[in-house]
């Protein structure tokens, strides 16, 4: 039942200005718009407009997790202490966990996201593989004591996720339910509007597909990621990987030292030679596992320690102290060559591949060398992608320049494994009559992050600009003032009611044609309808809010073409 909601009776309080401390585009926009409003930091309260569009990215969400065959619960947010404790989560989350004692003294939290609890919900439901596989989802509220919240509801510490499980006996049941779920999530978001990317969520150890993110690329998003602007490929900034081209180091003579003094860095080396920082190796000296490895890389490229540590997981990487170089005559800081470092692991970057020259340290305090031939003049032990990516990088499907952007997590697939069924022996009886162990998946979507980042993505310099299919409403009818207009107004919300639309129609008395016009675009109905100069006569004009196309109809008009359009 489609339904007309006057502004008159309507709960909402529209602001010029943006909230002092309000830094991105949603939070003012949402702010001002009357959407949301600040209870606490990181707490929002959803107000009558933000209310339906929360609604309506939960209505899409819903209808395609029970697509995939999702059955909905709903778990509770305040959760007992003892299977995160099992599971090492209680300590692991320091203080992003919300902690609380009920008047027994007994540990409580709430819920930052629920696979302890979800496993041992199958674990009591589900004894034999013909109760598999199941997937199980809520749409709930979750509660993480996030360092920084910021930007409006794009990371509250209260906030609204959709969270799935799978559970499956086998490993090829787990790759379908993460299938189901991923062709969801693309539903969805095209569904919503939300423009987005999937990257692979690590690099190389776990495998591409165990997991991957859903991107919202926006400005005020806190994640970096690549893209490339000729074909499909996207990643996160750690997993992009370089494809390498050996040099061609015939006509390159022996390796000649340099006297070099006073050039311990890159820069001081460079100038003091008059060559580009990329005609040089950097050797970066870390520890792994408290042993001195060499890490090499062109002069003008910077380690990536995150991706390094990735690479190496679970080994611990740091970096050197001065005391490391106490004993050690071969190592002298400054002035590292990989030729002539017998006793070091030598690990560096694709981009210095065999046949490639450098000019690199000579090993011998204020002295460099050049010529010297990666696969000729020294040996790399592992080839690993370590460098910061930047902007220009050629992308490795087709090579062409890559973008650095930024974007705003909106979804998380996961291939959890057996992980949570191994901490609560969740097995189910197999077809053989034996106990299987059951494997899992884990998948979440921001839903009121969505909401934020579909802000941030439409809004334009005049306010909010929702897709149809999670605007408050379809049509927004504008009375300019006089009663005969306000009449008008309310005719054809009537009718516009009845023909299945859902209305907001401004009959608000004593506000300003131009107040109610800015309103309107503010609040971002995707169709603005104004009963003004020509309501005498039976003409509305009808504006579109994105395009700012109008155009002049009649009631009967305007209704046939505001109950055709689909978009
Ligand atoms: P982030 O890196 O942004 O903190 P996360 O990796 O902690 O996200 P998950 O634990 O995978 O996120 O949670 C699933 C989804 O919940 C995320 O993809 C994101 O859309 C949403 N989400 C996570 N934290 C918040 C938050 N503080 N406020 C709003 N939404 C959030
Ligand atoms: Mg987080």
């Amino acid at each position: 039942m489609a339904q007309v909601q006057r502004m008159s009776r309507l709960m909402i309080k529209t602001l010029r200005d943006d909230p002092a401390d309000a830094e991105t585009l949603n939070h003012k926009l949402l702010v001002r718009a009357g959407y949301v409003r600040r209870t606490a930091a990181g707490i929002w309260s959803w107000l009558p407009l933000g209310k339906k569009v929360l609604e309506n990215v939960i209505r899409v969400v819903r209808e395609e997790m029970d697509a995939i065959g999702g059955q909905e619960v709903l778990l509770p947010a305040l959760l007992p202490k003892d299977p995160y404790e099992a599971s090492g989560r209680y300590d692991e989350y320091g203080d992003l966990l919300f902690r609380l004692q009920d008047r027994k003294g007994s540990d409580y939290l709430l819920g930052p996201t629920h696979e302890e609890i979800f496993t041992q919900v199958v674990k009591d439901m589900c004894s034999s593989y013909k109760d598999l596989p199941v997937i199980l989802y809520q749409i709930q509220t979750k509660y993480r004591d996030e360092a920084r919240p910021r930007a409006g509801v794009l990371r509250g510490r209260e906030f609204q996720m959709k969270d799935s499980y799978s559970f499956d006996t086998t490993d090829e049941g787990l790759v379908e339910a993460y299938q189901l779920h991923r062709a969801a999530y693309i539903r969805i978001f095209e569904r919503l509007g939300l423009d987005h990317r999937i990257v692979s969520a690590v690099s190389g150890a776990m495998g591409g597909s165990a997991s991957e993110e859903f991107l919202a690329p926006a400005p005020a998003g806190e994640d970096t990621f690549v893209d490339c602007p000729n074909c499909d490929y996207a990643a996160n900034t750690e997993a992009v990987t370089f494809n390498a081209t050996a040099g061609d180091a015939s006509g390159i003579g022996p390796v000649e030292e340099l006297d070099t003094p006073d050039t311990p860095t890159i820069e001081t080396l460079a100038a003091h030679l008059g060559v580009p920082a990329s005609a040089t190796l950097k050797n970066l000296l870390v520890k792994v596992d408290g042993e001195i490895v060499a890490v090499g890389v062109p002069g003008d490229r910077e380690v990536d320690l995150g991706k390094l540590g990735e690479h190496l997981a679970p080994a611990v990487v740091e970096l050197v102290t001065a005391e490391d170089f106490v004993g050690r005559p071969d190592l002298v800081r400054g002035y590292v060559g990989p030729q002539g470092l017998e006793k070091v692991r030598y690990i560096a970057d694709p981009r210095v591949a065999a046949g490639t020259a450098w000019i690199t340290g000579a090993n011998k305090d204020g002295k460099h060398a050049k010529n010297v031939v990666a696969g000729r003049d020294f040996e790399v032990d592992d080839y690993l992608d370590v460098v910061v990516v930047e902007a220009g990088d050629p992308c490795p499907k087709c090579g062409t320049g890559l973008q650095v952007d930024r974007a705003i997590e909106i979804g998380h697939i996961f291939q959890l494994g057996r992980k949570y069924a191994d901490i609560f022996a969740l097995d189910v009886l197999g077809q053989q009559g034996k106990p299987v162990r059951v494997t899992m998946g884990s998948y979440g979507i921001g839903v009121s992050r969505a909401v934020a980042a579909l802000a941030e993505q439409t809004a334009d310099d005049k306010g909010l600009c929702w897709p149809r299919e999670v605007a408050p409403a379809d049509v927004h009818v504008v009375a300019a003032g006089k009663a005969l207009q306000t009449e008008l107004a309310l005719d054809v919300s009537e009718k516009l009611g009845a023909a299945g639309l859902r209305v907001l129609v401004d009959d608000r008395a004593g506000v300003s044609p131009g107040v109610k016009f800015t309103d309107s675009e503010l609040i971002g109905v995707p169709k603005i309808l104004v009963a003004g100069r020509r309501s005498a006569e039976g003409v509305l004009e009808l504006k579109d809010r994105r395009t700012g196309e109008r155009e002049e109809l009649t009631v009967d008009e305007a209704i046939a073409r505001l109950t055709q359009q689909q978009d």
